[in-house]
């Protein structure tokens, strides 16, 4: 493991849908509002006020760097139609149109994911079934802003350090 999971106390408000088999990355921001949104915070969002069963997100990358449990990885999320019953949703918290993730969260994203293609066997660089990245943006699925203009646009970037830190091996 690169790098560790905060676990939260959220519960799921009702039951859930199990993950068949994960095959992707689909990476978010919180959108418009630039804050450091938090597991607990997005939980009052999706379950207290959009009634939904538990958070969209499985990780949410926080600025400082730490990765908060969203909703369990056996669950599909609810943060892309069309790619949530086979992507985790990971939810960089703040809104990148016009700057970067800090390099603390770039760093926690990297060795996530690289946990993630080792735990479930995908290719970072890999392309899916139906044409998409592995490691895609929100925006590759459907039209949003999400993830931000500039934490798209080093998305090639983010996959390549991944394929790079496989190669190192686990730390
Ligand atoms: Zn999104």
């Amino acid at each position: 493991m690169r790098v560790e999971i905060i676990e939260t106390v959220l519960a799921p408000a009702r039951e859930m849908t199990p993950m068949s088999e994960v095959l992707g990355i689909v990476i978010h921001q919180t959108g418009d509002t630039d804050i450091d949104a938090s597991a607990e915070q997005i939980y009052d969002w999706h379950v207290n006020q959009n009634g939904w069963a538990h958070i969209g997100y499985h990780k949410i990358f926080r600025q400082a760097g730490d990765v908060e449990r969203g909703r369990p990885e056996e669950y599909q999320g609810a943060h892309c139609p069309g790619a949530n019953g086979f992507t985790l949703g990971y939810h960089v918290s703040g809104s990148f149109g016009g700057k970067l993730p800090t390099d603390a969260q770039l760093q926690s994203i990297v060795a996530a994911a690289a946990d993630d293609c080792e735990k479930y066997g995908f290719d970072p660089l890999g392309i899916l079934p139906n044409g998409k990245d592995v490691i895609s943006g929100h925006r590759d699925w459907l039209a949003t802003e999400c993830p931000g203009a500039m934490l798209y646009s080093i998305l090639p970037q983010i996959r390549q350090q991944v394929a790079e830190a496989m190669q190192q091996g686990a730390v």
